[in-house]
């Protein structure tokens, strides 16, 4: 008989900025399978939009994390720490590219929006466990980030974001294989097209969900909720056994080859 229950468990879910955001979605999965949650925001502008979200998962602690804040990310530490003594799930939902450098020609980003892209979308996830990494020891437990094929595949438009999505999975492996004798898995899903605020600041968005439709194996595109689902799976003890791994979900988008 399988199940998931996440009671005992404290997931930090980072990237919520509104109901539309793969990180709800995941939030959401995460809190029905009993999870105690604390969902973080970048700033100001966002604090009374996820506050509300969070209203609706009783018990669900909100706070500040810029994560290009080393302080910001030590303040959450402690304050979980304080809280809860342990972390044993760790969603990371954040991406950002200056929008120029998503238009445009790729070999002309600047040294500075490169910086900034990999900074926000990829070393993130390795500075957020580093400094989480006490409170994640303690029982162990698992970390999933999401990714996209542009990853692996030349994808117009998505220029340096590509580039931290590929930064992101070889980080996964590689953090997998350091953390892996600490009892904690680190596994990211690769998600197809879903109209969020981040994906819409890609130029031809729009165009990439008609053919992703079209071509894909399932013949449509994925739901917010797919999303959710599989990230559930890989932080439950269902894949106790993975670690390392990129996982599709992509309505058979990849394995296509015409
Ligand atoms: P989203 O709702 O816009 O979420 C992106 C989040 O990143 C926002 O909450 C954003 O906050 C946050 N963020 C940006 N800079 C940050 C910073 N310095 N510190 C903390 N948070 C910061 O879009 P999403 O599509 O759900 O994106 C979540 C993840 O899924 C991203 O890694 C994205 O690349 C990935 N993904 C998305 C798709 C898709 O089609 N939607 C497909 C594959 C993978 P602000 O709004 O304040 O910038």
């Amino acid at each position: 008989m399988v199940s998931i229950d996440l009671s005992s468990r404290h997931a930090l879910v980072f990237g919520v900025a509104n109901h539309r955001s793969l990180a709800w979605a995941i939030a959401k999965q995460l809190h029905a399978a009993g999870a105690s949650l604390c969902l973080t925001y970048a700033g100001e502008r966002l604090k009374s939009g996820v506050e509300e979200l969070a209203a609706t998962l009783p018990g669900t602690l909100v706070l500040e994390m810029d994560v290009t804040n080393d302080a910001a990310i030590d303040a959450v530490a402690k304050r979980l720490g304080e809280t809860w003594g342990s972390i044993e799930a760790l969603v990371h939902g954040v991406a950002y590219a200056n929008k120029e450098d998503l238009e445009g020609s790729f070999v002309s980003t600047s040294r500075a929006g490169f910086q900034l892209a990999l900074d926000v979308s990829a070393y993130s996830l390795l500075n957020v466990t580093s400094r989480m990494l006490p409170l994640l020891e303690k029982n162990g437990g698992a970390i999933v980030s999401l990714t996209y094929l542009a990853a692996e595949r030349a994808v117009p438009s998505y220029n340096v974001m590509g580039s931290a999505k590929a930064v992101l999975e070889q980080a996964t492996r590689q953090m997998a294989y350091e953390l892996g004798p600490k009892g904690i898995r680190v596994n990211a899903v690769s998600a197809g097209p879903v109209s969020t605020l981040a994906a819409r600041g890609i130029r031809g968005f729009t165009d990439k969900l008609k053919e992703g439709a079209e071509r894909a194996a399932l013949k449509r595109n994925i739901t917010q909720e797919e999303v959710g689902k599989a990230a559930l799976f890989l932080l439950s003890d269902l894949a106790s056994g993975v670690t390392g791994e990129v996982l599709y979900v992509d309505a058979g988008y990849r394995i296509m080859g015409a």
